[in-house]
């Protein structure tokens, strides 16, 4: 299936938003010229800055208001519950839309796993050595961890009566630290395909409920968010953007 055949797919899926003119189905169809032959409003941009800080797609999301109120634990739920519920929830919607770009996501394009104009991330393989691999398989080795420890009754206990181990929260930082890493190389190489499927509201909306989810539960670093200063990562000036909007922290 190609990439703009799956647009349709990925649409059906994601959650109600707001009404969409009709979605180009023409691979080359110029990117200039909206399907009813306007120009979309220009985004206010300088020269070097992402797309992804740039209005409109900054503000674009499905949830009004602050991400605080969908993060609080409800009444009468066990923390650890909550928790495995949410996380599961992030790695199959944020799967989802690495499923629909993943055709733009290969060796040849993303021969590194980056995720700032200087980072790309290492992966610790079994002899404890850092190696470079490429975005792809990078994000498959991530994918299918997560899955795996998904799958594992000994990690996400669900049978009445089975606890949670004792390192579920120090397993769930490094699976926060991993979707994360996803998270920023999708925005740092793939978010203009993102806008071509006009997925930011759901894009954006799923990150800033990742990182107030994270925040609110100490399973995220903002070391991991910002990145040492000489490799920075790319969403930690976007983190920024929203906390300053109010949309994140209470
Ligand atoms: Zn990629």
């Amino acid at each position: 299936m190609s990439f703009f055949n799956s647009i349709g797919r990925s649409m059906t899926r994601a959650p109600r938003g707001p009404k969409r003119s009709p979605t180009p189905t023409s691979a080359t169809f110029p990117p200039e010229v909206t399907s009813n032959g306007s120009a979309p409003p220009s985004p206010v941009s300088s020269p070097n800055k992402p797309l992804y800080l740039c209005s409109p797609f900054v503000e674009a999301a499905l949830v009004k208001g602050n991400f605080k109120t969908i993060v609080m634990l409800p009444k009468y739920v066990d923390v650890m519950e909550w928790v495995a519920v949410n996380i599961y929830d992030f790695y199959t919607n944020l799967n989802e839309f690495y499923g629909v770009i993943s055709e733009c996501c290969t060796q040849q394009t993303c021969s590194t796993m980056s995720a700032g104009p200087t980072l790309n991330y290492t992966w610790i393989n079994q002899d404890r050595k850092s190696v470079n691999l490429p975005a792809p398989t990078y994000i498959d080795y991530v994918m299918t961890w997560v899955q795996n420890l998904l799958d594992d009754e000994a990690v996400f206990p669900t049978k009445s009566g089975q606890d949670f181990a004792q390192t579920f929260p120090s397993t769930i930082k490094h699976v926060y630290r991993q979707l994360l890493r996803v998270f920023a190389h999708i925005y740092h190489a793939h978010y203009h395909q993102i806008l071509h499927l006009r997925s930011e509201p759901h894009f954006n909306s799923l990150f800033a409920h990742f990182l107030a989810f994270g925040r609110e539960y100490e399973l995220l670093e903002m070391k991991d968010v910002r990145g040492a200063a000489s490799t920075p990562v790319g969403i930690g000036a976007l983190w920024e953007r929203w906390r300053d909007m109010g949309i994140l922290e209470g």
